[in-house]
């Protein structure tokens, strides 16, 4: 496995794969792996011939200044991680290679955005589509993989591809969950035994959710208001938003007809998770 910073290596890399007319798979990533990470490395590494993690801590999508300090980071760690999954070569610039002086383009969105994550964290997006399309700018890979935990970042990269005209399938795998229902996280590291413990009512609000779905009912303000007792009663908590939204178009419904993502951002203690759940 090569490890590569600088992005004239990785091009020149990038450009004796194509030459020899292989697929590339891309995972990009912020760092900290986990399981979840690893089974979108696994799903690429299946599906391509080469396999490229990026691991970079985006500045620009970080609308928290304590979220981006505390972030957990481990580069050596990652890269053992990645070089057990068969990895072929993990991209960690830094963020001078990324951000250089002059900097001033970004790539923005104006649909999407006014729901979920977009709403409650003004500028994310436009870090995350920044950051993406410069990273698909350099890797030009074939396949890229993105994780349904978070489900309006994969449908704002979808749309993304779509607008540039970039010839890139986008993959969205499965969440990853501990045994007893909590989506992996680089977050949860973070989390002390007890708002462990208090962060599994974003789950349970979830599958109360399905349950209620599950019995037939569709008006989403009776479905919201026990989701929100599940998590109110539970200490350390507090509510980002709970919303049901329609899977496609990400706009809130106030009746379920047809899919529905059911999605929740709550903080446990000074950690911000979040989570959904398609109900179909
Ligand atoms: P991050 O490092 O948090 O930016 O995540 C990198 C990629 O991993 C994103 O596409 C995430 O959606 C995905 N991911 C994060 N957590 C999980 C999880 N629990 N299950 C599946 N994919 C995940």
């Amino acid at each position: 496995m090569e490890v590569i910073t600088k992005i004239n290596e990785v091009q020149e890399r990038v450009l004796s794969t194509k030459d020899s007319r292989k697929s590339i798979g891309f995972v990009p990533t912020m760092g900290a792996l986990h399981d979840g990470h690893i089974s979108l490395m696994r799903s690429a590494r299946n599906e391509n011939d080469e396999l490229i993690v990026s691991i970079y801590l985006n500045p620009t999508q970080f609308d928290n200044n304590d979220d981006f300090d505390n972030y957990p980071c481990q580069l050596n760690k990652d890269i053992e991680i990645a070089g057990k999954e068969n990895v072929d070569v993990v991209f960690a610039p830094c963020t001078e290679e990324m951000y250089p002086d002059g900097f001033c383009t970004y790539v923005t969105q104006d649909k999407l955005l006014d729901t979920l994550c977009g709403r409650v964290r003004p500028g994310h997006f436009d870090g995350v589509t920044t950051i993406v399309a410069k990273l698909f700018n350099i890797i030009k890979p074939d396949r890229a993989y993105f994780g349904q935990k978070d489900y309006q970042q994969s449908a704002v990269i979808k749309r993304l591809v779509a607008d540039l005209n970039m010839n890139i399938d986008i993959k969205v795998c499965p969440t990853v969950r501990e045994e007893d229902g909590l989506a992996l996280s680089s977050r949860n590291i973070r989390l002390n035994p007890e708002e462990r413990q208090s962060a599994l009512c974003i789950y349970g609000s979830l599958l109360k959710a399905r349950a209620m779905f599950d019995s037939n009912i569709r008006d989403t303000k009776n479905i919201i208001k026990e989701m929100t007792s599940v998590i109110k009663k539970t200490k350390h908590t507090k509510i980002d938003y709970i919303s049901i939204v329609n899977e496609r178009t990400l706009e809130e419904l106030s009746l379920i007809d047809g899919k529905a993502l059911a999605a929740v951002a709550v903080w446990i203690g000074n950690t911000r998770l979040i989570d959904n759940i398609i109900l179909e």
